[in-house]
């Protein structure tokens, strides 16, 4: 089973993020990132990574698990503000079998889903609704991440 992230390619996709400036970027913090799939299986489609290179939950301590999932919150909040979705698939995709593309940095996947899109079963098949170029979601985006503060508790 095909399954979000398909982008097969050399090197580490969220660290190399790290370490260049890109399109792709929305928020590099000391403890977490948030890129945009390259490859969205829908507009909107976000991977939250801690900046480790990590590939399982426990290896990241207490304190990195509240801020990745803070992280997560907060994209979640920045794509309903921008995109008025009606509402979200959120997961992680452990292993290959399970359908991690990129297994060797742990990530979440946030979805931001729209009544009539397409259904549940295939988003996670091959069918993509991207009616917004991903330029133009990023450049709507960005400026929310640049703000973005996940020390506050709004
Ligand atoms: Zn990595």
């Amino acid at each position: 089973m095909e399954y979000i992230l398909n982008d097969k390619q050399d090197g580490c996709v969220f660290c190399d993020a790290l370490n260049k400036t890109d399109d792709l970027t929305l928020y590099k913090g000391t403890d977490t990132m948030v890129i945009m799939n390259k490859y969205p299986y829908i507009n909107g489609h976000l991977l939250v990574a801690p900046i480790k290179h990590l590939s399982t939950l426990d290896q990241l301590s207490r304190y990195e698990m509240g801020i990745l999932l803070a992280t997560v919150e907060r994209s979640v909040g920045i794509l309903k503000q921008v995109m008025n979705p009606d509402g979200f698939n959120v997961g992680l995709n452990l292993g290959k079998v399970a359908g991690a593309g990129v297994e060797e940095h742990l990530h979440f996947h946030i979805v931001p889903r729209w009544f009539g899109d397409t259904n549940a079963l295939t988003v996670f098949a091959e069918v993509r609704v991207i009616p917004e170029h991903i330029q133009t979601t990023y450049a709507n985006l960005k400026p929310h991440f640049a703000a973005l503060n996940l020390n506050t508790n709004n």
